[in-house]
């Protein structure tokens, strides 16, 4: 067959053993093959060098592709009978003169054919029954429906699920009947507040699972005020974006948490410009308030490549979180100077080490702490996490629906081994958690520690039919108690490695 191949398109086979055949001399008397020689080709999709992959495909710009890549991509647009289409130069041409450019429809970026933007950059489709809410309000879940849904989850923090159960069934409530007649329903966006660990990012999680709507946590301290170095505040709506699958409608019902916010309070006594704080409290209000933001699209910041779509935040839910730390001083403050007045003088340390000082929080004390007023008015809903209690933190080892407990015992029951916890060693493995105080998130590390041993031993024994984790276990002073399928308890063991257990 006649070679009239397209220049450009240059299908410049390599024999088995690797050579190409071309032989152009260049201007040093090297030829472009023998340069090619030194160097094997390596295929742009798979990676694969072309000892191993075998014949190449060259394209434009260096692309060397391999046989296997180049006949999945093709199989992929199956329409296309590409083997007659690229031995056909009538045909070629053709698509190259409608692509407007050579090969042009050949998107190399996520080897899609037909498109020069990857899916990741790509709106979806307004549904079609645009216009109207997606959120039914028959569906909206009444609060004692989500929070009893919560209580699965979330261990105490009873009046936390509460109050936030009321506020995101009002927020769905407002969004499905969209009222923007005369009573404007306001929006109920959430400030938590609850020191680290007590289970803050969990419970908004939870709750997002649960409403099946799209969730974005951002941490507050990466904020900046747009055009400093950091990320945009309108960052965390093209998070909330990317979560929803790029599409804009589920992104403008969705919730948005935004963690530490204690961290971009007012600084104090600064004279410089304030543009991680402050600055980022007044960027977020437009934001709070609900406006319409234009984000890009399947990239975390805007430039000249990337599309932007314009989502509007009126219906999404912030939630903002954070531990505010000194707020207690602010608060113990206040509450001894209304104490040291009159009959309750002598009390006035009683509130020093209260561990749920957070709980008498008032609007005054979060402005004294650095908060803008105009920041507060649009978290009108403020609510507080408890301090896990050592019996708290017992039951979130067991009770949760995917508690620790029993994702361990199911790791073990694939074994036919038992997993049983003493409750002295529950108690035991809360006691080191409540140490560390970094609430329940001590949890898993301590027991993992623990578990290791568990699992590197048992499955060595076939006859080990269960496992008791027992409190001098937990103290580095026993090993586990181990039963013998069919037997009762043994009382030598094997030898587990306790050491690493009392380092914990
Ligand atoms: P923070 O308040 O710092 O955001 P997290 O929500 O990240 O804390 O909590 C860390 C982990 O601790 C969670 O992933 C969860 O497994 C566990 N946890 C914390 N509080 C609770 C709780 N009340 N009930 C069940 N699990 C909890």
């Amino acid at each position: 067959m006649e070679d009239n191949r397209n220049d450009e398109f240059d299908f410049r086979e390599v024999t088995e053993d690797g050579k190409e055949i071309n032989n152009d001399k260049k201007e040093d008397g090297k030829t472009s093959g023998d340069e090619k020689k030194e160097f094997e080709d390596v295929c742009f999709v798979c990676r694969r060098p072309e000892s191993k992959a075998g014949k190449m495909f060259h394209l434009p710009n260096n692309i060397c592709i391999c046989d296997d890549c180049m006949h999945r991509t093709m199989d992929a647009v199956s329409q296309f009978d590409y083997q007659n289409m690229l031995n056909n130069p009538g045909l070629m041409n053709e698509l190259n003169k409608n692509m407007g450019q050579n090969f042009g429809f050949f998107n190399m970026d996520g080897m899609n054919m037909g498109g020069g933007i990857p899916n990741s950059q790509k709106i979806r489709k307004k549904s079609e029954k645009h216009g109207k809410a997606t959120i039914d309000i028959r569906n909206i879940p009444a609060p004692h429906k989500i929070k009893a849904k919560l209580d699965e989850y979330v261990i105490g923090q009873d009046k936390a699920k509460k109050v936030m159960s009321v506020a995101v069934y009002n927020h769905y409530k407002r969004v499905a009947t969209d009222t923007m007649d005369e009573i404007e329903i306001e929006k109920s966006n959430i400030l938590l507040l609850g020191p680290t660990g007590s289970g803050k990012t969990y419970l908004v999680k939870t709750l997002a699972r649960l409403l099946d709507v799209p969730l974005a946590i951002a941490d507050a301290t990466s904020l900046t005020e747009a055009g400093y170095i950091g990320d945009d505040i309108e960052s965390v709506v093209s998070k909330l974006l990317a979560a929803a699958g790029n599409d804009v409608e589920k992104t403008e019902h969705g919730i948005i948490f935004i963690d530490e916010i204690d961290k971009i309070a007012k600084k104090k006594n600064t004279t410089s410009r304030d543009v991680s704080g402050e600055s980022v409290q007044q960027g977020m209000l437009k934001l709070l308030e609900g406006s319409n933001v234009e984000v890009p699209v399947g990239a975390g910041s805007k430039n000249a490549m990337v599309p932007l779509a314009t989502v509007n935040t009126r219906n999404i839910l912030f939630i903002c979180g954070g531990a505010f730390p000194d707020l207690e001083k602010i608060i113990t403050q206040r509450l001894n100077k209304q104490t040291s007045i009159g009959f309750d003088a002598d009390l006035k340390d009683k509130y020093e080490d209260d561990p749920n000082l957070l709980t008498n929080v008032t609007i005054e004390d979060l402005k004294k702490f650095g908060m803008i007023p105009e920041f507060l008015g649009r978290l009108p809903i403020i609510c507080t996490l408890q301090a896990l209690t050592k019996d708290m933190l017992v039951r979130i080892l067991k009770e949760p629906r995917n508690a620790i407990l029993k994702q361990y015992q199911k790791l073990l029951a694939l074994d036919e081994v038992d997993l049983e916890f003493d409750d002295s060693a529950l108690e035991a493995i809360a006691e080191k958690a409540m140490e560390k105080d970094t609430g329940a998130r001590a949890l898993r590390a301590i027991i993992e520690e623990f578990m290791l041993d568990i699992m590197y031993e048992i499955p060595k024994d076939d006859n080990i039919g269960r496992v008791t984790i027992t409190r001098d276990y937990i103290e580095g002073k026993a090993s586990p108690l181990i039963e013998i399928r069919g037997e009762g308890p043994v009382p030598k063991l094997p030898q587990l490695d306790t050491e690493n257990a009392q380092n914990v």
